[in-house]
Order: structure tokens, then C-alpha cells, then sequence
């Protein structure tokens, strides 16, 4: 099954290939290297917004939807390109990133959109590159007897839901997921073409939370280093460790209640831009090492 559905990708990709070598943009050479080296690259967005415009530039599109994920397959530039619309949170991310590995055996999955700004020196419409990726939502709590209330300040134990040691059921430590370096590098050749703001290096944090309190962001900001929260790339990052898939998250401040950055729609289109850029500088730079 997995050879008659490798056998028709190919098929579609050669026709693309076809196509953009009548038109000029791929030298024969070229095309050859990317029919028969390059699988496609898997990128994420958990919402309409975060996740349509890159869809709508793909060509020779087809639509399959698993469950409740939905998947754009297609090209862009002649590279073979996976959109995946994940919806939000840590589970959802998480489902359709192992979905889109097993599936499509991608070279590399980024996961992109909005977030929110923990460090007050970021601005709406900045650009955060996830050179870390970490959990904010797990965690051992202190014991306190009842009538104690709760303090979430107090909250000072990560709790590591990968942890190298299985044996261990309490396993205490913050995990950051690295993201990979080629895509890094990628992610930096295509700055030059990102004029909205400011594209950095930095951590990102993610649960099934959104944070209002200023303290509580504090908090992450100082013990976990994080720029931006959101909701879903530190799920992937975890999932895409564990198939050995290269991973980054790329996330655009839409919002930074840390410096009265005001939320901002257009943000998730901008994103979807600059992550079109730096795919085609990634799939550049596998094709040149092939
Ligand atoms: N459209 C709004 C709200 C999006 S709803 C916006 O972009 O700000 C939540 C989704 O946006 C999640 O998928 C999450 O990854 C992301 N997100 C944006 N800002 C966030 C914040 N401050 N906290 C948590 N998630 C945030």
C-alpha cells in the first residue's frame, strides 16, 4: 500500500516537475534530484488563519483529511509540500503530527502561527525561531493540605513527560526540544525577505493555556527563558523526537500583553509568508547536499 501510495506522490510530483522544467524554473539535473531525493516537507498551522494561505499557494493540490485533520498536498516551487491544518492545542498537534509522519515519511516538519510575547523586548508581528521548544503546562505540584489554596507561582517542578529514565514515574526536570539546525539556518537565509518586524532566535512554550497573568508570564519568562507561548509546538516537537524528524517552531507575536502589544489579525498571514520562504530555502539546501 505504502509503494502504490510513494508510486502516485511520484507520479504527481513528476507531472509538477513537468510542468515547472516547460516553464524553466528547474533545470533537468534539478528536476531529476527532487523527483527521486526529496520527501515533502510537513507544515503545520493549527487554524484557518494560521494554516489557508499557505494551502491556497500550493500547486498540483490534493485535499485528504484523516479524522479531523486536514492535509493540502502539493508543491511549492516544485518541492513537495505537506500543509497540515492540526486545530489547536497540545492533543490535536500532536495527533496529526504522527498522522502526517506515518503518511508521508516527511524530510522535516515546521510547526507555525501566532503566540503570544513573553519578553517585553519582542513586538507584535516579531518573528520568534524556536531554537527551543519546551512544555509550560507540566508539572509536580508543592503538597499543601486543604484549606491552602493554590499558588501557581509556586509551581517551581517541571514535570518531564519524556523522560530518558522510564522507570521513573516522578520524573522532575524542564525539557527543551532543540530545533534542528539545517532548518535554523534556513529560517535565517530567509530573514532578508521578512520586513514586518524583527526575526529572532528564542524558546517557545507551549500548553493548553492561555496566559493573562502578568506574573505567571514572568515566571516562565525568568525560569524557562521563554519568548512566546502558544499552544502547540513543544507537542510536536516531542512527537517528531520520537520518529526522528528534524523540527522547528516558527512563531509570529500576534499579541504581547507584556508590553501592551495589542492583538493584531493579519499576523497569521505574515507568518504563513515568511515560513513559504523559508521552506524553499530548506528544500534549496537538501537538494544542494544531495
Ligand atoms: N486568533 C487569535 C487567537 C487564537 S486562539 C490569535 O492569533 O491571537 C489560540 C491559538 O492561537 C492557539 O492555537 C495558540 O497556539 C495561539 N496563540 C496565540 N496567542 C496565544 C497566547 N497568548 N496564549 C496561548 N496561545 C496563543
Amino acid at each position: 500500500m505504502k509503494s502504490v501510495k510513494r508510486a502516485v506522490s511520484i507520479l504527481g510530483l513528476c507531472s509538477a516537475l513537468l510542468l515547472s522544467a516547460c516553464n524553466g524554473e528547474d533545470s533537468p539535473k534539478e528536476t531529476e534530484q527532487l523527483e527521486t531525493k526529496l520527501q515533502p516537507i510537513v507544515i503545520q498551522g493549527a487554524l484557518p488563519v494560521e494554516s489557508e494561505r499557505m494551502a491556497s499557494k500550493l500547486d498540483n493540490v490534493s485535499v485528504e483529511t484523516v479524522g479531523g485533520w486536514k492535509f493540502w498536498k502539493g508543491t511549492y516551487k516544485g518541492y513537495p509540500v505537506i500543509v497540515s491544518k492540526t486545530r489547536m492545542g497540545m492533543s490535536n498537534s500532536a495527533a496529526a503530527t504522527a498522522l502526517a509522519i506515518e503518511r508521508y515519511q516527511p524530510i522535516a516538519i515546521i510547526n507555525q502561527g501566532t503566540s503570544g510575547g513573553h519578553d517585553p523586548a519582542l513586538n507584535v508581528f516579531d518573528i520568534v525561531l524556536g531554537k527551543y521548544t519546551t512544555n509550560i503546562g507540566a508539572f509536580r505540584t508543592p503538597r499543601l493540605p486543604i484549606g491552602s489554596g493554590s499558588n501557581s507561582l509556586a509551581w517551581t517542578e517541571a514535570f518531564d513527560v519524556l523522560p530518558e529514565d522510564e522507570s521513573d514515574p516522578e520524573p522532575i526536570a524542564i525539557r527543551k526540544f532543540e530545533g534542528d539546525q539545517q532548518l535554523l539556518i534556513a529560517a535565517h537565509k530567509a530573514k532578508t525577505s521578512y520586513s514586518k518586524g524583527n526575526v529572532v532566535e528564542g524558546t517557545i512554550g507551549s500548553a493548553d493555556v492561555w496566559n493573562n497573568e502578568l506574573d505567571r508570564i514572568q515566571f516562565f519568562h525568568n525560569n524557562y527563558q521563554t519568548s512566546v507561548e502558544e499552544m502547540e509546538a513543544a507537542s510536536v516537537a516531542q512527537i517528531a523526537q520520537q520518529f526522528n524528524v528534524p523540527f522547528l517552531g516558527i512563531r509570529i507575536l500576534s499579541n504581547n500583553i507584556t508590553n501592551n502589544g495589542a492583538y493584531n489579525p493579519a499576523t497569521g498571514e505574515a507568518c504563513q509568508d515568511y515560513v513559504l520562504d523559508v521552506v524553499e530555502q530548506y528544500m534549496k539546501q537538501q537538494l544542494d547536499k544531495n
